[in-house]
């Protein structure tokens, strides 16, 4: 069962390389983000040990649980999911370097007050709602270089680049739209040279349309399914808020 997840990753590496090849991009430009939503931290812990050390959650509650038993293992933490701002302190607390999942001013500003308080900076993405599907939590791609210009006031908080969740579609072009859209909306902000913003990371592109994303200029992909298998909780619970399971 766990020498599955070692196998597991190296086809997604596999995916990866054959993906860079197709668009003449560098392998190495592609980091492999482990999307650990209802991964037992056994199973994630076999991941860290083959040196798969980037991970991310979807809820503080899943950090809470499997941070005693990860943090012996030197590994790297970004948080995926929705945020309310009364968790923010939680980021701080089980050392997040990453939020990506950055989409309202009011949650940055909150953000950094308690950086601020605590002299520390973080890393954030904002996340952008390119499949406009009511259902995905993200800043609307006609605001996200307002929310940009917003939050690059904010000294404690280092914008990095864009996350999005591609649609759900098994027809590739609709996929890939959003893809394309992320990316334009990068090399819109990046035009604009505002200070205080780097935009070298795009996150996008999970287990089923990785490749696209790769083609389309994702700089970190986000992978569950395909490493640790199918999951029993629908995603519409780390998604959608008004889903109840
Ligand atoms: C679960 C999740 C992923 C990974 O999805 P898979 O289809 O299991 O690879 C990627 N990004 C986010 C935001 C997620 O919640």
């Amino acid at each position: 069962m766990y020498a599955e997840i070692v196998k597991n990753i190296a086809i997604i590496n596999g995916r990866i390389q054959a993906a860079c090849k197709n668009c003449g991009r560098d392998p190495r430009e592609v980091k492999l983000l482990l999307a650990t939503k209802t991964v037992p931290a056994e199973r994630i812990k076999v991941a860290l040990e083959a040196g798969y050390t980037l991970v991310a959650e979807n809820k503080i509650q899943e950090i809470k649980e499997k941070y005693e038993a990860l943090k012996e293992i030197p590994h790297t933490s970004h948080f995926i999911g929705h945020l309310q701002t009364n968790k923010i302190k939680n980021l701080l607390a089980y050392d997040v370097t990453c939020l990506q999942s950055l989409d309202r001013f009011e949650l940055a500003a909150k953000l950094n007050q308690r950086l601020q308080a605590k002299n520390k900076t973080m890393e954030v993405l904002l996340q952008v709602n390119t499949s406009f599907e009511e259902s995905k939590f993200g800043a609307a791609p006609d605001d996200t270089i307002g929310l940009v210009k917003q939050v690059a006031q904010l000294e404690a908080l280092k914008i990095k680049g864009l996350m999005t969740i591609g649609l759900f579609s098994a027809e590739t072009e609709s996929v890939r739209k959003c893809f394309r859209l992320l990316k334009s909306i990068q090399q819109q902000i990046i035009a604009l040279n505002i200070p205080n913003v780097e935009m070298k990371e795009l996150s996008m592109g999970m287990s089923s349309d990785l490749e696209t994303a790769i083609e389309e200029g994702a700089t970190i992909i986000r992978v569950g399914t395909a490493i640790f298998g199918k999951r029993s909780t629908t995603d519409r619970y780390y998604w959608n808020e008004t889903t109840k399971i």
